[in-house]
C-alpha cells in the first residue's frame, strides 16, 4: 500500500487523492488472531505541507470473524475514519510515522489502525439467540427443550462476558 510523493515534495500545499486496495494476510495480535474476508481499500487524501504528510481517509474491509454468542464463523463489515502524519525523520516522542524517499508506505499505518479499531466482540446478528446455556445447542438453527424450565443460570452469562474481555 505504496504512494509515490515525489510530485507532492517538490510541490506543497497540493492534495491528491488515491484509491488502495491490498489483501491483507492474517495477523495474531493481543492474543487474537485478526483475519479478512475481503481485501482491504482504503480512500486517502494526502497534503505535503513542506514538513510533513497529512494523510487522511477511509478503510473498509470485511473481518473473518467468530459470533461471540453462537460460534458461527461470519463475513463482519469494518471500516473506520483516520487522520495520521507522515514525517521524514520520526524522533521517539514523535506520533507520526516515517517515510523514507519519495514513497509513503501505508501498509504499517493500516495494520496498526485496523488493530487499535477492531470490535470487542463480534456477534453475527444483532438478534442472534447465541447457545443454550444448558445444553449447548444453537438455538439459532436449533430448538432444545430447555429455556422455560428454570435451569438457566445468568452467572454462565456474565461468565461469557469476563472470557471476552480477556481476550483483548
Ligand atoms: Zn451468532
Ligand atoms: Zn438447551
Amino acid at each position: 500500500m505504496k504512494l509515490n510523493v515525489a510530485e507532492q515534495l517538490k510541490l506543497a500545499g497540493k492534495a491528491k487523492h488515491a484509491e488502495l486496495e491490498a489483501e491483507l494476510g492474517p495477523f495474531f495480535y493481543g492474543g487474537r488472531t485478526v483475519a479478512f474476508a475481503s481485501p482491504v481499500r482504503m480512500h486517502v487524501d494526502y497534503v505535503y505541507d513542506g514538513d510533513c504528510f497529512q494523510v487522511s481517509g477511509r478503510l473498509e474491509t470485511e473481518l473473518a470473524s467468530e459470533c461471540a454468542l453462537c460460534g458461527k464463523a461470519f463475513a463482519e463489515p469494518f471500516g473506520f475514519s483516520f487522520s495520521e502524519r507522515f514525517k521524514k525523520d520520526t524522533s521517539e516522542e514523535d506520533d507520526a510515522y516515517e517515510y523514507r524517499g519519495e514513497e509513503l508506505d501505508l501498509g504499517r499505518m493500516a495494520e496498526e489502525l485496523i488493530f487499535l479499531n477492531l470490535p470487542l466482540s463480534s456477534v453475527c446478528a444483532e438478534d442472534c439467540k447465541g447457545l443454550c446455556p444448558v445444553c449447548g445447542c444453537n438455538l439459532n438453527t436449533a430448538q432444545c427443550s430447555c429455556a422455560g424450565d428454570g435451569l438457566i443460570n445468568p452467572f454462565l452469562t456474565l461468565g461469557a462476558l469476563r472470557n471476552v474481555d480477556k481476550e483483548v
